[in-house]
């Protein structure tokens, strides 16, 4: 059996499913953008595509899939999941459907379909990025949002006040959609900036698996930290959630209606839902699965079980036999219902870490060791993914963390307090960009 893995980039999840394929039997081919590849990263004839050149990608996938039919195939990121619908409607392969995919990436046209569909969402509207701020600003109500139609990871979400952080963060904004990277893409979409009304309240994000229409969930993460902006910079998430079992069944029956208003019928589905005493406002619901590493935080397990209720087992056993997300990945992409695998009964979280402040990353002290975050119990990992003398820059327009932090213990509470006892525990050395100049012209 031969798997298609569309990838935005090298790196741990591809590596990840490699080991889930090989254990699986199935042979996997890559898909990646030549943009960030110049080379043959895998030494194994991926197809080199461009993704802001989704016809010629699936023309060279499609192409390629004839000489070396594939059985399945799958989307890691948000920017190959439309052409991966292309390809799977092509070949005649189960997927979401091209439209369906292009629906859920982009905030507005996910935001018109869930507001046909009767769904809770906040009041909205777009602009052109290159709109005068403070005429817009003059008949807002505030609080709201501002960000990108096309943007991942919170990059370039910002909420506003009042007039003046209205007119600072579309300022913000729109320097962000004209950097080369971003202009890069090649991207319409990034001509217009979508504004919203703020909705207040707690956070979750839903893994699930989408089998012919019928949603499959994975796991219901809590986000314990408050996220009120001005900046959305996700920390912690948790799993299973600590939230009554009314409000997370709601949550769940939210996002089945909102995956059936876009269109999103079969395939791997990672949604976003802030709750208040309104309802479930669904952000949005991707049509791939949980972001790179994050997905180390999900192990499942055989056997019928319920998200709500798990039966106790010894942690030796299930270490042993539970499974990474990307196995049950692959196995659905082979046509495999997710029905028999439920996450494994311990609590499990992951910390993505933020970066501070702008600077040039030096290094970092505190992992190992005695007294080191390693050593934290309940701590599965540490894993420090900024690379020496890399610039980091924080939300709103970075796109990276420093690192993550994995934790697994009996219960969620116990996992989000090692989490942050391991953070405490790390010295980032950043230095400043540029060597501070003093000047008397300030
Ligand atoms: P992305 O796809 O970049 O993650 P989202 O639209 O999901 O963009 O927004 C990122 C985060 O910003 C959300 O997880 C949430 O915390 C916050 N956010 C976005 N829109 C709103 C809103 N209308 N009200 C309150 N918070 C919001």
């Amino acid at each position: 059996m031969r798997v298609l893995l569309l990838a935005t980039t090298t790196g741990y999840q591809t590596r990840a499913f490699g080991d889930a394929a090989e254990r699986l039997g199935v042979e996997l081919v890559f898909a990646t953008d030549r943009c960030r590849n110049l080379d043959d990263p895998w030494r194994d004839g991926a197809i080199a595509i461009r993704f802001h050149d989704e016809a010629a990608s699936v023309a060279a996938i499609v192409d390629a899939a004839r000489a070396q039919p594939i059985d399945g195939l799958l989307a890691v990121g948000d920017q190959p999941t439309v052409i991966a619908a292309r390809v799977a409607q092509a070949l005649g392969l189960p997927g979401h459907s091209p439209e369906a995919s292009a629906a859920a990436r982009n905030k507005q046209a996910t935001r018109e379909c869930l507001r046909a569909a009767g769904l809770w969402v906040p009041w909205f509207f777009t602009v052109p990025v290159t709109a005068d701020p403070d005429a817009i600003a003059s008949s807002l109500a505030f609080p709201c949002v501002i960000k990108p139609l096309a943007l991942s990871g919170s990059r370039g979400v910002m909420r506003a006040d009042d007039p003046a952080s209205f007119r600072e963060a579309f300022l913000r904004l729109r320097a962000l959609l004209q950097t080369p990277d971003i202009h890069a893409k090649r991207n319409t979409e990034h001509e217009t900036v979508l504004v919203e009304g703020f909705i207040p309240g707690r956070e979750f994000a839903v893994e699930g698996l989408l089998h012919h229409g019928v949603l499959h969930v994975l796991a219901i993460f809590d986000k314990p930290d408050p996220l009120d902006g001005p900046f959305f910079e996700e920390t912690i998430y948790l799993t299973p959630s600590s939230w009554r079992e009314a409000g997370q069944r709601a949550i769940v029956d939210a996002v089945t209606r909102a995956a059936e208003a876009l269109g999103l019928r079969h395939g791997p589905v990672h949604a976003e839902c802030r709750v208040n005493e309104g309802g479930v406002f669904v952000l949005e619901v991707a049509a791939r699965p949980i972001g790179g590493l994050c997905a180390r935080a999900l192990r499942f397990q055989q056997g019928v079980g319920s998200l709500f209720q798990f039966l106790p087992e010894a942690p030796a056993e299930i270490e042993k036999g539970s499974r990474p997300l990307e196995e049950i990945l692959l196995r659905h992409a082979l046509g495999e219902s997710p029905d028999h695998w439920t996450r494994e009964p311990l609590a499990s979280g992951v910390m993505m870490i933020p970066i501070p402040r702008r600077g040039v990353f030096r290094g970092v002290a505190g992992v190992a060791g005695d007294d080191g975050a390693c050593a934290v119990e309940h701590i599965d990992e540490v894993r420090i993914t900024a690379k020496p003398d890399q610039l980091l820059t924080p939300l709103p327009e970075g796109a990276s963390y420093l690192g993550f932090i994995f934790a697994r213990a009996a219960d969620a509470a116990a996992v989000d307090r090692a989490l942050r006892a391991a953070h405490a525990r790390l010295r980032f050395a950043i230095e400043p960009e540029w060597p501070v100049v003093q000047s008397r012209h300030g």
